[in-house]
C-alpha cells in the first residue's frame, strides 16, 4: 500500500519544465531554471531556515529536488559550473557556519515517497521523508521497529548516513539497502554490508574537509525491515512512551541538533559534562542545556559561532578535567574560526 507521495513542495511556483536554461533577477537573488528540468536553483538563501538550530549564514546555491532527474540535473548543474555540493536532510545535525556555505546546497526533503510491502514486510522509502512521521506511519499499521526512532527529527538520509540511534537500537540493525547516486551520475543499490556501519557513522559520510566536497554520495531512497501483524494500539502504545521518555529527558522547547559529543565508552558525554560544570554554561544565546548536558540549546538570536565556541569551551574543560577528547557528533560546516 502507498501512504504517501511527493506530499509538500516548496518548489511549486519553480516546477514547470523550460526548453532551455533560463536566469531570472528576482527581489532576493537569482533564480536559475535548467534545461528540462522542474525545479529551479535560487541564489542567497537563507540556511538558518533549514536548520533545527536556527541558525547559519545564506547557501551560495540552494535546490530542492522532489524527483530522482531533478537530483540529477542538478549535480550535472554542480559539476558543470564547478560548484562543490552540500548536502541537507532536515539540517537535525548541522551547525552551519554564519558566513553561509559556498557552491550548491542540495536539499533532499523532497524526496519523498513510501511503499508498506505487507508480504515482505519492508518499508521502502525517499531519502526525505521525515523518520518521525514514519515511526508513526509504522505505529498506526501495527508494524515493530520504529518505534524509538519516534522522537529523532531527521530525514531517511540523514538517519541512513549517520546510523541515527536512540533506546539501543538503530538504523543499522534495520537497514536491508540504500538506493546511492553516486557525483558522476551512477545510481546503485548498496547492502548494509556494503555501507559500514558502525556507532553513529557509516562509510556514506564525508570528512568536513573541503577537498571532499562534491565526492558525497547521495542516499535517494532505503529499504527497512520492519515486523507486520502486531496490534496497532500496542505499537502506538511503544512510540507513545519512547516520545514521552524523549519529552521529559531531552530539552525540546529550544532549537538544538540532539547530543552535540559521540559518547566516548565507557562513559556517558553528557555525565562528563554535567560533571565538569558546565550545565547551564551560556556563550552569547548557546547555553549548555539544564535538562541534559550533551545537549546545546539556542536560547533565542545564538550565532553558530556562538555554539561552535561552546562547543570547544567544553572539550577543552572536559579535556583537562578527564583526559578524554569528546568528538563532535554534529557535522559543522562552513568557515568556523578557532581562538587563539
Ligand atoms: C531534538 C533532537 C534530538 C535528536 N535525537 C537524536 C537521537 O536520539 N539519535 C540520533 O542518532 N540523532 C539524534 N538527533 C540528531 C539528528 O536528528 C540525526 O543525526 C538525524 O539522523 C540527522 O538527519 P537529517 O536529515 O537532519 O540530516 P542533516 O542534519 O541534514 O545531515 C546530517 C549529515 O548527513 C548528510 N546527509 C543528509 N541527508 C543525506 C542524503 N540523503 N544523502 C547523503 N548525505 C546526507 C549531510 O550532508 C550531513 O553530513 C537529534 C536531533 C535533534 C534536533
Amino acid at each position: 500500500m502507498k501512504i504517501s507521495q511527493a506530499v509538500g513542495n516548496v518548489c511549486t511556483i519553480f516546477t514547470s519544465h523550460t526548453q532551455q536554461q533560463k536566469t531570472e533577477d528576482s527581489s532576493d537573488g537569482k533564480i536559475i531554471y535548467l534545461k528540462d528540468i522542474a525545479c529551479a536553483i535560487k541564489s542567497q538563501v537563507a540556511l538558518s531556515a533549514f536548520t533545527s538550530y536556527k541558525v547559519g549564514g545564506a547557501a551560495e546555491w540552494y535546490v530542492a529536488p522532489d524527483n530522482l532527474e531533478a537530483l540529477q540535473g542538478s549535480l550535472e548543474y554542480a559539476k558543470e559550473q564547478k560548484l562543490p555540493i552540500t548536502i541537507l536532510g532536515a539540517g537535525s545535525n548541522l551547525l552551519v557556519s554564519d558566513h553561509g556555505l559556498p557552491g550548491l546546497v542540495i536539499s533532499t526533503r523532497h524526496l519523498r515517497h513510501s511503499h508498506f510491502d505487507p508480504q515482505t514486510g519492508q518499508l521502502t522509502v525517499g531519502a526525505g521523508e521525515s523518520i518521525p512521521s514514519l515511526a508513526w506511519e509504522a505505529a498506526k499499521l501495527g508494524w515493530q521497529g520504529l518505534e524509538w526512532a519516534v522522537g529523532i527529527p531527521g530525514t531517511v538520509g540523514g538517519a541512513v548516513v549517520m546510523n541515527a540511534g536512540a533506546h539501543n537500537s538503530c538504523i543499522a540493525d534495520m537497514l536491508v539497502s540504500a538506493r546511492v547516486l553516486s557525483p558522476d551520475g551512477t545510481l546503485e543499490t548498496l547492502t548494509h554490508p556494503q555501507i559500514g556501519y558502525g556507532y553513529r557513522t557509516s562509510s556514506l559520510q564525508t570528512s568536513e574537509s573541503p577537498t571532499d566536497k562534491g565526492y558525497q554520495r547521495i542516499v535517494t531512497q532505503a529499504t527497512f525491515q520492519l515486523q507486520p501483524g502486531t496490534d496497532p494500539a500496542q505499537v502506538l502504545a511503544a512510540t507513545k512512551q519512547h516520545k514521552k521518555h524523549r519529552l521529559t529527558t531531552q530539552p525540546y522547547n529550544f532549537p538544538s541538533c540532539g547530543s552535540v559529543f559521540r559518547n566516548p565508552t565507557p562513559y556517558a558525554a553528557g555525565w562528563l559534562i554535567e560533571q565538569t560544570g558546565l550545565k547551564g554554561y551560556q556563550i552569547g544565546k548557546a547555553q549548555v542545556a539544564l535538562l541534559h548536558a550533551n545537549f546545546i540549546v539556542n536560547r533565542g538570536g545564538a550565532k553558530a559561532s556562538d555554539i561552535f565556541s561552546l562547543i570547544r569551551y567544553i572539550q577543552q574543560q572536559v579535556k583537562e578535567r578527564w583526559s578524554i577528547c569528546l568528538q563532535p557528533e554534529v557535522k559543522m560546516i562552513g568557515e568556523f574560526q578557532t581562538a587563539g
